[in-house]
């Protein structure tokens, strides 16, 4: 994609802290850390969301995912990883090039908002009619 600022980055036309390459899967740290060593890992080819990525692209974005949360360990030992990975404007996706986010945290920072959400008992009828409805709707 001609505009897509990862597509550049992929392309070499713009800078990256480069961490990790394969022939499928770039990966580079994010230049509005939420935490040190946020890392983003993205397919080269083109893919909006999660809708869009054909399997091979997402298991090889999983597969390098794994590998560099390895090495965030190692190199930060912090006390958890999330993994974040959102898909179209109206949760906050913000760049359209399918990617997944790497956030270590150290225990130093406040809690991630993202990982941190009030737990509210749900209504059991709602949630085991919608529950048949997605099962019966999977390929
Ligand atoms: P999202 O809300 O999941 O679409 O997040 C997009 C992420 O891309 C944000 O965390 C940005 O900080 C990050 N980002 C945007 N442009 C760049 C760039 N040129 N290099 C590295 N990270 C970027
Ligand atoms: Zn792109």
């Amino acid at each position: 994609m001609e505009e897509c600022i990862f597509c550049k980055i992929v392309r070499g036309e713009i800078p990256c802290f480069k961490i990790f390459e394969d022939e499928r899967v770039l990966a580079f740290a994010d230049i509005n850390p939420i935490t040190a060593g946020h890392t983003l890992v993205i397919p080269k080819k083109h893919a909006e969301n999660l809708w869009e990525i054909p399997p091979e692209d997402f298991s090889a974005v999983q597969l390098a995912g794994k590998r560099i949360a390895d090495a965030l360990k190692k190199v930060l030992a912090p006390v958890g990883i999330a993994c974040l990975q959102l898909n179209g404007r109206g949760v906050n996706q913000v760049v359209m090039h399918y990617h997944l986010h790497l956030i270590p945290r150290s225990g130093q920072e406040p809690p991630l908002p993202v990982s941190s959400w009030e737990l509210k008992t749900g209504d059991m009828g709602a949630i085991g009619r919608l529950s048949e409805r997605i099962a019966a709707a999977v390929g």
